[in-house]
């Protein structure tokens, strides 16, 4: 699967996937900002090969930014994944292409379970059960005391 962040856009890009160093290209993803809406966009082109027929897509993703509060500017995809009528239009940081998917999309879209999230979540409500039996406890701060325990079984 591939993903782009939107953290190295909007610099245009070209990568370039060959079987081996010094091979011929079998696929290519570029990336090109674009000064379309508020925010830009980039104008993505990639092509996959499938036996001897290559093919390429095309894609616009429109970019957000918001401004964090320790400065600068953090820039974001529009997911242009539309579903029925509706386009996606969440604000996403990473865009993902899944085996055999033509167009970049976000998790969601793409219906990816966060796997590790999900991990990570499994023993917050025996956090917060812990919590409640100790005054003035978290179930933040009784994980961070029982951090050296396994977090993943
Ligand atoms: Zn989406």
């Amino acid at each position: 699967m591939i993903q782009i962040a939107a953290d190295g856009a909007p610099i245009a890009a070209h990568v370039s996937w060959t079987l081996y160093p010094g091979g011929d290209e079998i696929a290519y993803l570029r990336a090109d900002p674009v000064l379309i809406g508020p925010f830009g966009a980039i104008h993505l082109r990639f092509s996959s090969a499938e036996g001897a027929t290559k093919q390429e897509t095309s894609q616009l993703v429109y970019l957000d930014t918001t401004r964090p509060f320790f400065g600068g500017t953090r820039p974001w995809f529009i997911c242009p994944i539309e579903s029925g009528s509706e386009p996606c239009g969440r604000r996403v940081g990473i865009l993902y292409l899944p085996p055999n998917a033509s167009h970049f999309g976000c998790r969601a879209c793409w219906d990816l379970t966060y796997a590790s999230c999900r991990a990570s979540h499994r023993y917050d409500r025996m956090f917060e059960e812990l919590a409640r039996l100790k005054p003035g406890a978290t179930a933040a701060s009784m994980r961070d005391f029982l951090q050296g325990a396994p977090r993943w079984t």
